[in-house]
């Protein structure tokens, strides 16, 4: 077997470089030092501990709290010829026994096991007679109580050290944050780990927020020009996600719903389907994604506010992990913000972590509303630059207007005052247009000084006015009190006419050309030719993965086929230039895509 880096990087995996700092990461482990990596989603993590599997002695043993990932990436690894297995709950007695034979013999290059399952004595008993290469500890942020994936059977993997002193460990987790970071080398016992922490910029990721108005309208416009493409849609509630699903299949989508209230089949079922169809959306709650490494997923699009920052960017981050262009795209409401901080208010938690997750959501909620680079500003929230220019926000793409609100600002915060502190945005906004409501007579609030002093501005302007001013934290809605405006210390100079205050525009909803507009999303243009070409291709994929009963992915990714379609490989060797392509796979599969290619139109032609 080649055990060079960079021949196995070509010949097994068909890579001509190493991405980012993968090469330098490769080489620590294979020198035989723990390693600390920290890269976003889809940057390439799990080459750096398969590929140093191959190239050291023995078996590398990957320790992943998803059991039910392990079968495709144990698939997606025979595919490239290299003898995976895994040990899970999910195989019989026989079959577990195999795996274990296979391993003491040397037989395998890389064993994927759950946590709990290697800490079990005999498995660790069955480890010390064989050989190991490499212990990778995937997502690592499972061993830090401080993030939201804490797994109890994670710290005991600090005592493989102990048992298997010498022999390297690599973390990864794509989970950013300092504090979870030193949890990781603290409570797995690393030895003096190196550290690599790669950007948080995903350039392949376009971003697009807008205002709620119309949902249904407002998606369908943003999926009309992406029937043929992959994608998540998150919804907060179990009962939209059930009514959006059946909603986009009225509309001729193929549409799953996705969240805990389903039935375990139905959402395993669903689950696979995701994975092995093309062109699925997954309609779901955050119940669904974790781990979910679908390299195709085009879009990801929010109907309601995630909790935080952290959780978008994870959230979007499963899109387009194959490095294809792809869209991150949302709109949110004021009744967002008052339900989530009122689902906060209504939670169990302390005092402390409350007002926690309420800061958290307050920088959701000002990122939403930036007028420079949306990218830069998610990007900064990460204690990350960017560097170089933006390549694709919706802010950048068309910087919104802004005009001066101080006027605004100052006749809102004083009908909140005026009003008590104790309404919500639409009540106090129906007192500045002067609405004639029952609710405001009962008030006597057609009495106060600000009554119909906002006529002059529409309410969708005073709600976009509402949520600057909470998003620049001159307000915060009272979660404990049903969403009540309440004013904070900033207001005072705002207030006495000491400050300016400058507001983005409203921009006008997307319509369907300004979507187009935004679309590096969709896929490389390809010529028409190309285009038939690559749909053959993909047939004949669908095909061969339905032979086999893999997800087509693990075939050949798309932009494998794309590149095909252009450049049109004639020999076995020009094929192997292809990215993805190494020797396994031009072996299984290069004769029937050669021949399939040089069907095709243009070569005909040529
Ligand atoms: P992560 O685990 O970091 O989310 P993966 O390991 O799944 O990411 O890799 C994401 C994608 O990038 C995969 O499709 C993988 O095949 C591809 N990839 C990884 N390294 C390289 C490389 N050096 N060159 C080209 N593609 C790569
Ligand atoms: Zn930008």
């Amino acid at each position: 077997m080649q055990r060079e880096p960079t021949s196995v990087l070509r010949n097994v995996f068909g890579f001509d470089q190493f991405r980012g700092q993968q090469a330098e990461i490769v080489d620590c482990v294979i020198s035989g030092s723990d390693a600390l990596v920290v890269m976003p989603t889809g940057a390439g993590k799990s080459l750096c501990y398969q590929l140093p599997s191959l190239c050291r002695h023995g078996v590398g043993v990957v320790v992943s709290p998803l059991i039910a990932l392990m079968a495709d990436q144990v698939t997606a690894l025979n595919q490239l010829g290299v003898k995976a297995a895994y040990l899970n709950s999910t195989l019989d007695s026989y079959e577990q026994n195999s795996v274990l034979n296979d391993l003491v013999a040397g037989q395998l290059s890389l064993l994927y096991i759950a946590p709990e399952r290697l800490l079990q004595q005999a498995t660790l008993d069955t480890l010390t007679q064989a050989e190991i290469a490499l212990f990778a500890i995937d997502e690592a942020h499972c061993v830090s109580s401080w993030g939201h994936d804490f797994r109890p059977d994670y710290l005991g993997l600090s005592k493989i050290g102990e048992l298997f002193a010498g022999i390297p460990r690599i973390a990864l987790t794509a989970t950013a944050d300092a504090r979870t970071r030193a949890d990781i080398q603290t409570n797995l016992a690393l030895t003096q780990p190196r550290c690599f922490v790669d950007s948080f910029d995903r350039p392949n990721i376009h971003y697009q927020v807008a205002t709620k108005s119309n949902p249904r309208q407002q998606l369908s416009a943003f999926l009309d020009s992406r029937r043929d493409q992959a994608g998540i849609v998150y919804c907060l509630s179990r009962k939209s996600v059930d009514a959006t699903a059946e909603y986009l299949t009225t509309q001729g989508y193929n549409a799953l719903p996705y969240h805990a209230g389903l039935d375990t089949h139905v959402r395993a079922n669903h689950q696979t389907r995701f994975l092995r169809e093309e062109a699925v959306i997954m309609v779901a709650t955050i119940a669904f994604g974790m781990g979910i490494d679908k390299p195709d997923v085009r879009f990801v699009a929010h109907l309601d506010l995630p909790k935080s920052l952290e959780a978008y960017y994870q959230e979007t981050g499963r899109a387009g992990r194959d490095g294809l262009p792809s869209q991150a795209w949302m709109i949110y409401g004021l009744q967002d913000v008052v339900r989530l901080s009122q689902m906060l208010g209504e939670s169990a938690a302390t005092e402390e972590h409350k007002r926690l997750e309420q800061e958290k959501l307050n920088a959701l909620l000002g990122w939403c509303e930036v007028t420079s680079c949306r990218r830069a500003a998610l990007v900064n929230h990460f204690d990350d630059q960017l560097a170089g220019r933006c390549s694709g926000c919706d802010v950048c793409d068309q910087p919104p207007d802004t005009w001066d609100g101080t006027v605004a600002a100052q006749k809102f915060l004083s009908c909140v005052v005026r009003t008590g502190q104790r309404f919500g945005a639409g009540h106090v906004i129906d007192v500045l247009r002067g609405a004639e409501k029952e609710r405001i007579y009962q008030l006597g609030h057609e009495a106060l000084p600000t009554y119909g002093i906002g006529r002059d501005t529409s309410e969708l302007q005073w709600r976009s006015v509402v949520r600057q001013l909470i998003a620049q934290g001159f307000l915060y809605a009272d979660a404990e009190r049903y969403g009540a405006l309440r004013l904070l210390p900033r207001c005072r100079p705002l207030l006495q006419g000491e400050t300016q205050l400058s507001l983005r525009k409203e921009i006008a909803q997307p319509t369907k050309s300004s979507a187009n507009r935004s679309r590096p999303s969709a896929p490389v243009e390809l010529n028409s030719e190309d285009t038939q070409t690559y749909e053959r291709l993909r047939q004949l994929r669908k095909q061969l993965a339905q032979e086999q009963g893999v997800p087509p992915y693990v075939i050949f990714h798309d932009a494998a086929l794309r590149e095909m379609a252009e450049l049109r490989p004639f020999t076995e060797q020009e094929l192997l230039g292809i990215n993805g392509i190494g020797q396994a796979k031009l072996e299984k599969y290069g004769a029937r895509f050669l021949a399939e290619l040089r069907a095709s139109p243009q070569a005909a032609l040529d």
